[in-house]
């Protein structure tokens, strides 16, 4: 386990999860757009990031990872997809969800 991933699952509590959960898809794209100027793929170079909701609509989608070797433990991320090749990147949930909610 890096350093990092170690921040990254303790800096998880339950209500980072929870805040995690609330931020819908504008907020995700709201996020994205604070950076910015015109931001194209890195892989096709024309295409533009979309963010999808969760299955339910509620949230923006969310992926999660395991860590190797720790049980219960993972990371989240939300997931930014390439609308001309389908290149996905991904965010950090409880870095992104921090940013959102520091107000
Ligand atoms: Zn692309």
């Amino acid at each position: 386990m890096s350093e990092q991933d170690d921040r990254e699952s303790k800096a998880m509590t339950e209500d980072m999860k929870e805040k995690a959960l609330q931020v819908t898809a504008e907020d995700f794209v709201n996020y994205l757009n604070s950076f910015g100027g015109e931001i194209r793929c890195s892989y096709c170079g024309t295409g533009d990031y979309g963010v999808a909701p969760d299955p339910a609509g509620k949230g923006t989608a969310m992926v999660a990872t395991p860590v190797p070797n720790f049980k219960g433990v993972g990371i989240w991320l939300y997931p930014a997809t390439c609308q001309s090749c389908g290149h996905t990147i991904f965010f950090s949930a409880s870095f992104v969800s921090r940013q959102i909610f520091k107000d």
